[in-house]
Order: C-alpha cells, then structure tokens, then sequence
C-alpha cells in the first residue's frame, strides 16, 4: 500500500478533528483567551450564500420561457459554460451527442467503477467480468459497447493498471468511515425552476459516521485547475445540502494519494460566485441571448463544429485532459440524466 493512501489521509483527518476538538475543550476554559476558527463557516454564512443565490436565480429565471425550464446547471454544463457558450447550447439541443466513447473516456469510466467495487466488494479481481456487470446493471450502453468491441487481450491491458492504481490507494479503509458512493448534492432554487446538482464520486465520514466529512472526486486525466473548482462547487453543495460543510474535500488521481484541501470560508464563497455568474450567463441564453464562439480543443468535440465559422477542429487535445472531461467521473451518469431537457 502506497504511504498516500486514501486510509492514511482519513487517519489523518480524523486526528486534526480530535485535536481541534481537544484545543476547543481547552480554549474554552474560564480563563482561556477567545480564539477566531478562521476555517469555521456558520450557519449564517450558509444562509447568506443561499440568499444570494436565491435573488440571483429569481431574477434570472424570470426571462427564461417555460419551455426552457426548469434551468439545469449539473458539472458537465458549468465547464461547457467556461468554455464556448455556442458549444453549451448545440449539446443542450443534442444531448446524445456525448455518447461517443473513446479510449480516455473509457478509461476514466472504468476507474469510477473499480473504486465503487474496492469499497463496496473489496478487491477487483476480474475486471473485465466486473466491469461488463457494472456497466449492465447501469445501462451504461455505449460503454458496454466499447468494451465488447475489444479483444480479452487489449480489455485486460487497459483495466488491469487501474485496478492496481485502485488497490494501492483504496484498500483499507476503515469502515467506519461509512463511504458511499454517488450521492447527490442538489441545489434547488427559485422553487426548483433553477436546479444545480452534482454527483459526488465518494463521501466519507459526516453525522452518520460520527466522524468529519470529506469528498473525493476520482479524476483519471492530469491535475487541472477546472477539478479543483468542480470540488470546490461540490464543498458549495454539500454545505448548503447537509446545513454544514465537509472538512475537506479532496481529488484523487491514480498513481498518487488525494489532493486534500480543508473547506474555508473563501472556497465556499468562490464556489458560490462561480455558481451565480454561471446561472446568470445560462439563463440568459436560454432566454435567447446570442451565444459567443470560443474555439479550443474543445471544437472537436463540439456538436455545432460542421457549421461554427470559428470552429478550430486543428487544435491538438491532451488525452490525459479529456479523460474525466468526458467520462465526467461519475458525471457521465449526471449528464446523462440532467441535460437532457434544458
Ligand atoms: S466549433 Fe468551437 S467555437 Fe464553434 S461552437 Fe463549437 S466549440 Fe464553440
């Protein structure tokens, strides 16, 4: 097992809650010195956040036609959303367009599942079986596909270094830890006409477990600053979902051990302004605003590329950087069953 396992960030994690909670004992002694938590967010910092939010979606949704609600703004759409506002639209219109799968999305599809099944069922030892069930029983089709379409050779080489990526940084986690799987952060607001969701790859810890609470996001590609906002928004989630925020959240990339940060008060009011600008810039082109083109990697990709005057189809793609772009994590799943309408 790796020294930076998943076990060993939790151990950690559960030893700064008790020594926080051994200095807050301590503090609070009649004579000690009142101490400012500057990583404690309130509850009316929540309800502030939340507010705002809330004014921004009431104002936003008031120009959007009702056949273009309710407004969905799941992970996959807030990273279009960054990137070409043209591309955002067409793939709203043409929500199948994502089914192609090609080999980094593949990858990163499997990944997801091998870490549900060492935390679920233990070890992973018949991937290719293991994952053809999985991908059945989730009416992964296209996936499925991709799968039977390669030889047992050429399946067995690309599953089997992620299974071990897998065992050495997942094995051993303590199941009081009561990790789960694919839970949903939901944000509903201006009475559920404006919807923003995620779907987090793995929770730890939280009330149910009576230990601290923490996230992480399985990532097959390279470390990138757009996984780091997607954890951040998911902290965001999580805080306003459950009336209190994680203590850290966390990326995980195979070969090495979670890219862990603690919750701050900045990070959940960053997350917060990036949501806002995002339903204002969707809202309004739902509501019919002209859309920009930004051409990037991204055009060959983009369903409108046939007919964009700006189209850059030449531009040379990382497939490292497309991995969990297209496999999603377990966004696949979410934007499968979130875009479709909006
Ligand atoms: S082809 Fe490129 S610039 Fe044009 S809409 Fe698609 S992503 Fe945007």
């Amino acid at each position: 097992m790796s020294a930076m396992d998943v076990a060993a960030w939790l151990d950690g994690l559960g030893m700064r809650a008790a020594e926080r909670q051994g200095s807050t004992a301590l503090d609070s002694a009649p004579d000690a010195p009142e101490l400012d938590d500057p990583q404690t967010i309130s509850p009316e910092l929540l309800n502030e956040l939340r507010a705002d939010l809330e004014a921004t979606a009431a104002w936003c949704i008031a120009s959007v036609p009702a056949a273009m609600r309710p407004l969905r703004l799941p992970k996959s759409r807030l990273a279009d959303l960054s990137r070409c506002e043209r591309m955002t639209v067409a793939k709203a219109d043409a929500p199948s367009f994502d089914d192609d799968i090609s080999p980094a999305r593949f990858g990163g599809i499997a990944l997801d599942r091998f870490v549900v099944h060492q935390l679920v069922a233990g070890r992973v030892l018949d991937p290719v079986t293991e994952l053809r069930g999985a991908l059945i029983a989730e009416g992964e089709w296209a996936a499925l596909d991709y799968l039977d379409g390669l030889s047992d050779g050429e399946a067995q080489v690309a599953l089997w270094p992620l299974v071990g990526a897998v065992t050495d940084a997942w094995s051993g986690i303590e199941a009081e830890w009561v990790p789960r799987t694919q839970s949903a952060a939901m944000l509903a607001l201006a009475d559920g006409a404006v919807i923003c969701s995620g779907l987090l790859d793995v929770e730890f810890g939280g009330q149910v477990a009576g230990r601290p609470s923490a996230l992480v996001e399985v990532k097959s590609g390279k470390p990138a600053q757009a996984h780091a906002d997607e954890v951040y928004l998911y902290a965001l989630l999580v805080s306003l979902r459950d009336g209190v925020a994680p203590a850290e959240v966390a990326r995980w990339y195979p070969g090495g051990g979670p890219v862990a940060v603690p919750v701050s008060i900045g990070m959940v009011e960053s997350a917060a302004r990036r949501l806002s600008d995002s339903i204002e810039q969707w809202g309004s082109l739902r509501a019919g605003r002209p859309a920009e083109e930004r051409p990037g990697w991204w055009c060959r990709f983009c369903p409108a590329a046939d007919e964009c005057p700006s189209a850059r189809v030449d531009l040379p793609v990382d497939p490292d950087e497309l991995a969990d772009e297209l496999a999603g994590g377990f966004g696949a799943a979410e934007s499968e069953s979130e875009d479709d309408d909006a």
